[in-house]
């Protein structure tokens, strides 16, 4: 047993992510600038959409899309149940009321369940690609394009009524890199938004980016222009147009938000961008082609759909269940895990276990598949810089923790 510690998800930092960021800094231009339109237009061509807006959050980035479309208070916007709080707080920022759907077995909204959800007042859904899986995303499409739903959509802005059905808002925070129906996750939305958060996949240590994908007869450089301008105050002209000789003065066309990316972090985005299919996706599949190969072996174990014939995940989350436990018997196994060093997680502790949404009147016993799901799910580590020694320490730990719960559980029969 060594003593090295195994953490759950660090951020690949090494001396090419370094020297950009130090070029960027030494370019004279840190905030938002030519290396974050770069970004953008990298990512739009990674994702195949016409156009991507790079932001400080999936939080910001998502809350903006809402503004956009005004969703505003008397709203109602379904989000899965199975979710990190940031679906739902967005919708909360709005005023607007969160309606939760519980999942299926592969963590995703179910979507058979979605339309009994569907009232007058439905003006969004946000299901969510929760470990990089995407959701089934042409049934929620089909959905929203019901001749029964669209009557019953109630448009109060002219993008609603131009659009006249309910929006969909992919959380893709897990997903950049992931297929669906052979292509990447981005443009099977009206609006996909990616976090770059330190833990998530692609990282820009805070950010995340909006790809713009309305249909016709929707404009998406528009939508852009508009969405850009309102990431900065609502200010007409932005940090770079102000910057030429003589522009200085600017109007405000709203009371916007203050979420533009800024070239630093771009910098990382862009080294990040550059190896992410070849070095970041193809060692994190390996990671958790091993985990399962291994842990299929045991009858406890339960692992994580990753490839159909629809859908290949972007391997964010190694979401493992191990049967037949309660949720104490869970919580002792993550435990004995960590005793060993190692550090997992569990992805999530759902939406009306917080105190806040507690506090709304949601309630888990509603939501049977998602409180068996958080009962007995475990998060492994996967990350770049994870050895294939660091695997099987992981894989040894989990199987010596459970091993030992579970023996001690067949000792109180
Ligand atoms: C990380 C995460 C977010 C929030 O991303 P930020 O960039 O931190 O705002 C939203 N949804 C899910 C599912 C996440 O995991």
């Amino acid at each position: 047993m060594t003593n090295k510690i195994i953490p759950f998800s660090p951020p690949r930092i090494d001396d090419k992510i370094i020297n950009e960021v130090v070029d960027a800094l030494e370019s004279g231009w840190i905030t938002t600038g030519p290396r974050t339109k770069l970004f953008e237009s990298k990512l739009a061509d990674y994702c195949g959409v016409d156009k991507v807006l790079a932001v400080n959050s999936w939080t910001t980035g998502a809350e903006l899309v809402l503004y956009w479309f005004g969703i505003r208070e008397g709203d109602e916007v379904i989000v899965p149940v199975y979710t990190y709080c940031a679906t739902a707080n967005i919708v909360r920022h709005r005023g607007a009321k969160v309606i939760m759907v519980d999942v299926s077995s592969d963590f995703g909204i179910d979507v058979s369940k979605i339309e009994p959800y569907i009232t007058e007042k439905t003006k969004a859904i946000i299901p969510v690609d929760v470990g990089g899986l995407p959701v089934n995303y042409e049934e929620i499409r089909n959905i929203v394009n019901k001749p029964s739903v669209r009557s019953k959509f109630n448009p109060t802005t002219e993008v609603q009524k131009q659009l006249g059905r309910i929006l969909i808002l992919s959380d893709a925070a897990h997903s950049f890199g992931a297929k669906y129906k052979g292509k990447k996750i981005g443009s099977k939305a009206d609006f996909t938004v990616f976090s770059f958060h330190a833990v998530k996949n692609l990282t820009t240590a805070e950010g995340g980016a909006i790809c713009i994908n309305m249909p016709a007869p929707f404009d998406n450089e528009e939508i852009y222009n508009r969405l850009n301008t309102l990431s900065l105050h609502g200010q007409n002209k932005d940090a770079l147009a102000k910057y030429q000789i003589g522009n200085w003065e600017y109007d405000v066309i709203d009371a916007g938000f203050k979420c533009n990316m800024t070239d630093i972090l771009a910098a990382i985005g862009l080294i990040e961008l550059d190896r992410y299919d070849d070095e970041t996706l193809s060692r994190r599949k390996e990671i958790f082609q091993k985990y399962t190969e291994a842990l299929n072996k045991y009858d406890w174990a339960i692992t994580p759909l990753f490839i159909d014939e629809n859908r290949e995940t972007s391997y964010h989350l190694y979401l493992l269940r191990i049967k037949d436990v309660t949720l104490e018997e869970r919580n002792l196994i993550i435990q004995e895990i960590f005793g060993q060093n190692v550090s997992v997680n569990v992805h999530y502790k759902p939406l009306p276990l917080l105190s806040y949404y507690q506090g709304l009147g949601y309630n888990l016993d509603e939501y049977p598949m998602a409180k068996a799901l958080w009962e007995c799910e475990i998060s492994l580590p996967v990350y770049y810089d994870l050895s294939d020694e660091d695997v099987d320490t992981v894989i040894a730990s989990v199987v010596k923790a459970v091993e030992k719960i579970k023996s001690g559980d067949e000792k109180n029969i």
